[in-house]
């Protein structure tokens, strides 16, 4: 059976040609796109980019400028040690990869910026020759002594520094007479002649700016054979000596050290910080200065105003045992009844049997 096909309509068949072309053309399009490569989709620093396929990781990086940050490492006191400490690093999903290494989609590059770090710290122990007294020093006591140093690793800045006694004390059959915030004109004198008389050495911790306008007293001090510390220079009270920035408190320790030194040419190694306030870096920053931290262990108040000759040396008697650091003041006020009650106090302990001694007599420096 045959087939008789129509006789094609021409205008028919160009329609269909049009039609035809019309509806493949975005298939023509998309076929030339598909030869294209498509693109890498990669994310850098947490945003998505597209990337020519092929592109490397060092092609990224040259191409992106990627720099790290280096972290820098510092030392105990926050200066530069080092600039170069940390480089920082280009991750490649998460890792460290070759720079050759080519992208593919979904890969997450990161830049990751190198930290700051601070130097770590060593703890030094030195056991020290002898036996010594504690520092801070609040009886006579004296024992061998270790000291504890806290410094920076690579720089050896010292951050802290303290002594801890070890094994058994040794207690002298002695007290020590300490006066304070002088010199004073009038009462320094007055207690200097009652000591002279009595044949008593004692200590006495000076202000500096009082022994630069009253140098004839100091000299008199060390006529008579007392020992001198370093009260600081400006003796701040408030706020509390430790709690003065530290460039401050090293200020008022060197200054008075380097005032005495010149001035009188002792080489003084006691520090009395003002109102006894000796925490912080107050031992730290005095033994880098040669300087021992002495307190005290008796307080008679002697400065309040309200006390008389009766109620200081009765505040003095009952509490001194062999050893006791006794706190009073040449200066600062109207010390008249501590005048008053020195002999009274004197001829008290040496009753008790006791010895009075200067600060650092029988224990060194
Ligand atoms: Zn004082």
């Amino acid at each position: 059976m045959g087939r008789v096909s129509p006789r094609a309509n021409p205008r028919i068949g160009v329609r269909a040609a049009v039609v035809l072309v019309i509806s493949i053309l975005p298939l023509l399009v998309s076929a030339t796109l598909m030869d294209l490569p498509a693109p890498v989709q990669i994310t850098l620093n947490g945003h998505v980019r597209f990337l020519p396929q092929g592109t490397t990781l060092g092609e990224l990086i040259r191409e992106r400028d990627l720099h790290p940050r280096s972290g820098r490492l510092l030392d105990v006191e926050g200066h530069v040690l080092r600039y170069r400490a940390d480089p920082g690093r280009i991750l490649l999903n998460g890792s460290p990869a070759r720079r050759t290494t080519p992208l593919a989609n979904g890969d997450a590059i990161q830049v990751v910026n190198g930290v700051d770090r601070t130097e770590g710290t060593r703890t030094v122990v030195t056991r020290l020759n002898g036996l010594r007294p504690g520092n801070p020093q609040f009886t006579l006591d004296t024992s061998r002594v270790e000291e504890v140093r806290v410094e920076g690793r690579v720089s050896g800045i010292v951050v802290s520094v303290r002594f801890r006694p070890i094994g058994p004390s040794t207690r002298p059959p002695a007290v020590a007479l300490t006066f304070d915030d002088g010199p004073w004109p009038g009462s320094t004198l007055q207690i200097l002649r009652i000591l002279e008389r009595m044949h008593v050495r004692a200590t006495f911790f000076v202000v500096g700016y009082l022994a630069q306008r009253y140098p004839g007293i100091v000299r008199a001090e060390l006529k008579a054979g007392m020992t001198i510390g370093n009260h600081s220079w400006d003796h701040p009270n408030s706020p509390p000596f430790d709690q003065l920035a530290p460039a401050r408190i090293r200020m008022e320790m060197a200054r008075t050290s380097r005032f005495l030194h010149r001035r009188f040419g002792i080489r003084v190694t006691l520090f009395r910080p003002p109102g006894g306030s000796f925490g912080g870096p107050v031992v730290t920053t005095a033994s880098g200065l040669g300087l021992r931290i002495v307190q005290w262990n008796v307080d008679p108040k002697d400065w309040i105003a309200s006390r008389n000759a009766r109620t200081i040396a009765d505040a003095v008697l009952s509490n001194v045992r062999p050893g006791s650091i006794v706190d009073l003041h040449d200066g600062g006020g109207d010390q008249s009844a501590t005048v008053q009650a020195l002999p009274r106090i004197i001829r008290g302990i040496r009753k008790m049997g006791l010895r009075l001694v200067a600060i650092g007599d029988q224990t060194g420096p």
